[in-house]
């Protein structure tokens, strides 16, 4: 069926973007140094003088937006329309430009350029539904498929979901939990549907607004809490055979794409917090933690692991897909230039280096009875194709006894 499916290899591992942000003006002021220098042609960074470090790939201060969708994330994009999950989670420090990439803080009257993943990942979907919808198989069927996408946006605030876009429902215990069919769901967050790209940009537009955010020493308006916007793609795929009497089938793909925008990994101590600020510091750490400890367990290849802690934090237990599950995963690192930052980015940069460890086993998410009726209707295929071989062997076989019938009469 679908090409691009075909492409998406079954065993693969989570890939890590690096992305070092320019210097802010505070940062130029000061005169600060930059420390971070990449080798050209390579997908190497070096810190400081002799810290190298390889990722898949690396972009430096001068990186755009769209090269940065373009390459690391498009094919994940497609990949959802065919039944497959994927993720993108953000890392590093407040301040180095983690919500920027993503594109979290979704402000409308932001010009194109700008844009950062989310909002280009929606438009994208739609555009691929747009042509998908009708595809005319020469041969043998014509194929049409129905979707229907919903978002949903939520926040991880001290080990606390908030439903972003209905912020008000405090009365709702959100659940984390694993459906009868093994996924992973926020029971109790609003989910809606969408029907075109506005929809979307609108209510990620309103999420972000939700957010709760508070100002810390590195960032004014750094988020001190883990975001976490998700698609969900069905996709209803029905087969026209062009034979007449022949009866049309169909089969139910579904997929995910998490857009995971991480809290600043800093070191508690460096934000000066206190009270309040120290608690959420205290249980933002907890989350990405644990996300360490999931990560070690799952990238570790020298011992066999036979645990890995998704139940120490609902981050980690939320993305348990998404790290050595059923979804193509990308880290993007993102980092400071910066020489005041140096500790921060060196913590940053082993974090990601042992994600790249990590081996997910990525399926196509479709259902029970769409794929018993994917494998009957290879089977029919193959039954018509034998019989038509064994009606050419039948006419040939006649033909030859017709002549030898009229050779014998004529002798
Ligand atoms: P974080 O979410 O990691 O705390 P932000 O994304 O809010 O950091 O980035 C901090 C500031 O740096 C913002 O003002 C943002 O616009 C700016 N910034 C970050 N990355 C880039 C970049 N690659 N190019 C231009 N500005 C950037
Ligand atoms: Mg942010």
């Amino acid at each position: 069926m679908a090409t691009e499916t075909e492409a998406i290899d079954k065993e693969c591992l989570v890939r890590v973007a690096l992305r070092i942000r320019p210097q802010n003006s505070r940062e130029l002021i000061d005169m600060c140094r930059v420390c971070t220098s990449i080798t050209p042609g390579e997908q190497q960074i070096v810190l400081g003088s002799d810290k190298a470090f390889t990722f898949d790939y690396v972009y430096g201060m001068n990186s755009n937006q769209c090269d940065i969708y373009n390459e690391c994330v498009g094919r994940l994009v497609d990949g959802t329309l065919h039944g497959y999950n994927a993720t993108v989670l953000a890392y590093g420090q407040t301040g180095s430009g983690k919500t920027y990439t993503m594109g979290t803080g979704f402000d409308k009257a932001s010009d194109d350029y700008q844009l950062g993943i989310i909002p280009r990942a929606i438009r994208h979907i739609f555009a691929g539904i747009d042509s998908l919808r009708f595809e005319n198989n020469a041969t043998d069927s014509v194929t049409n498929s129905q979707f229907s996408v919903a978002v949903q946006f939520i926040e991880l605030y001290n080990e606390d979901v908030v439903d972003l876009l209905d912020p008000f429902n405090k009365n709702t215990s959100f659940k984390i939990h694993e459906n009868e069919n093994g996924q992973i769901t926020v029971a109790g967050a609003t989910v809606k549907p969408i029907h075109e790209p506005q929809e979307a940009l609108t209510f990620l537009q309103q999420g972000a607004l939700a957010r709760t955010t508070a100002s810390t020493k590195m960032n004014d308006l750094s988020s001190r809490s883990h975001a976490v916007f998700t698609l969900f793609v069905r996709r209803k795929h029905i087969f026209e055979p062009k034979i007449q009497n022949s009866d049309c089938q169909f089969e139910t793909l579904t997929s995910k794409f998490h857009f995971v925008d991480l809290a600043g990994s800093e070191r508690l101590k460096r934000t000066l917090a206190t009270g309040e600020r120290a608690r959420e510091g205290i249980s933002i750490n907890c989350g990405l933690l644990a996300l360490g400890n999931c990560i070690s367990a799952l990238g570790d290849r020298s011992k066999k692991v036979s645990h890995v802690p998704y139940r120490d934090s609902k981050l980690t237990r939320l993305l348990q897909d998404s790290l050595g599950g059923n979804s193509q995963t990308l880290m993007i690192a993102c980092i400071s230039p910066s020489d005041r930052d140096f500790m921060e980015t060196l913590n940053t940069l082993k974090y990601a280096n042992r994600a790249r460890n990590i081996k997910n086993k990525v399926q196509i998410n479709q259902d029970q009875s769409s794929r018993t009726i994917s494998s009957m209707r290879r089977e029919i295929a193959a039954l018509q194709l034998e019989l038509l071989e064994y009606k050419q062997e039948l006419f040939a076989t006649s033909i030859f006894n017709l002549h030898y019938r009229v050779e014998l009469r004529l002798i």
